[in-house]
């Protein structure tokens, strides 16, 4: 049996360099920083990163505080915007829409959250839209945007922000972040994983180059593929098909929208420098095809690529 410090996991092999695998290096590298650990970040130039997730929820701000990110340099890094929600236009029917806000709506009244007032008093016709008594949706209908304060007597409270941004340079900001702190990038295509015919755990991977890798814990973050985790662990992969069927020059608006198609949605996240649209529909009520055309002909401006 080995004893504790033979157990210790020292060497760390992060497998892919997108946004999940250059997060897990800022991360690991600033947790464990004057610790003995070593960390190692695999990628390839030529599979590249999927290039999308531009889209950001509030918890992104809690990961960037943890590293002490300072937030407007990440912002002029990335070509970001804020984003105070999301607008969902089409999905009851045709022509209506709503912002999935991120902050409250109303206040409390005594011991009753402030929505069942406004459920009683709009089935009299007595008030207005529900998203009128929220303040991140009415700033984002006026295109407008203000920081939080930390007041909680403040209204300007009661809300929390985001930011869309591109992915690709996130990934890159935190890659030089990464570097900083020690973590040494190895360029290569991993094309065998070795592991322990006893344990089962994985021991090294192998480069094209020959190069072989080894470590105490692996990580994946190879994408879609799952080199590790699907490919050679084989853990499986949970099917929510079941669930989520859809498998089946505006202004820049502080939100991302998502607009229901026929076989699926179409996503609009306004950056600094261009807008990102994609289309996600399941090929079993579309052809690929038709799917790229409903893309390509619901864009706002010229395309910049093909789509990918
Ligand atoms: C259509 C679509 C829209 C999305 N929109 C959003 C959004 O708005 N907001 C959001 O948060 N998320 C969004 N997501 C999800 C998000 O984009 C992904 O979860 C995230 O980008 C995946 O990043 P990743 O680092 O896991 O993978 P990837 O970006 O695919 O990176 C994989 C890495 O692994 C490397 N790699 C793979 N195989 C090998 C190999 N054999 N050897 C060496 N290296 C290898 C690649 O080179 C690459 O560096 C979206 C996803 C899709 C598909």
């Amino acid at each position: 049996m080995k004893d504790r410090s033979e157990q210790m996991v020292r060497e760390i092999v992060i497998v892919g360099g997108g946004t999940a695998g250059w997060m897990t290096a800022a991360a690991l590298s600033n947790k464990l920083a004057g610790t003995d650990a070593s960390i190692y970040l695999i990628e390839s130039a030529e599979i590249g990163t999927v290039g999308v997730g531009e889209a950001t929820l509030p918890q992104i701000r809690t990961f960037n505080r943890m590293l002490d990110i300072d937030e407007a340099e990440l912002m002029a890094r990335t070509s970001a915007t804020f984003k105070l929600g999301i607008e969902f236009c089409d999905w009851g029917r045709a022509g209506d829409h709503y912002i999935h806000p991120f902050g409250v709506h109303g206040k409390p009244i005594g011991p009753a959250d402030f929505h069942h007032y406004w459920a009683s008093a709009n089935a009299k016709g007595q008030t207005d839209d529900f998203g009128s008594y929220c303040l991140p949706i009415s700033a984002a209908r006026r295109n407008r945007f203000d920081l939080p304060t930390e007041n909680p007597a403040s209204p300007m409270h009661a809300y929390s922000y985001a930011f869309q941004f591109d992915a690709s340079l996130y990934a890159l900001f935190l890659a030089e972040y990464a570097a900083a702190r020690s973590v040494k990038r190895i360029e290569g295509k991993v094309i065998a994983v070795d592991s322990d015919g006893e344990s089962g755990f994985i021991r090294s991977v192998t480069l094209e180059s020959g190069q072989q890798i080894s470590g105490d814990l692996f990580i994946d973050c190879s994408g879609f593929r799952g080199l590790l985790i699907e490919q050679n662990l084989a853990t499986g992969f949970a099917d929510w098909s079941d669930y989520l069927p859809c498998k089946t020059s505006d202004p820049i608006g502080p939100y991302t929208r998502s607009t229901a198609r026929a076989a699926g949605w179409q996503w609009r996240i306004p950056l600094q420098h261009r807008i990102g649209n994609g289309h996600v529909y399941c090929d079993r009520y579309i052809s690929d095809q038709d799917a790229a055309d409903m893309l390509m002909n619901n864009l706002e401006g010229e395309p910049l690529a093909d789509p990918k």
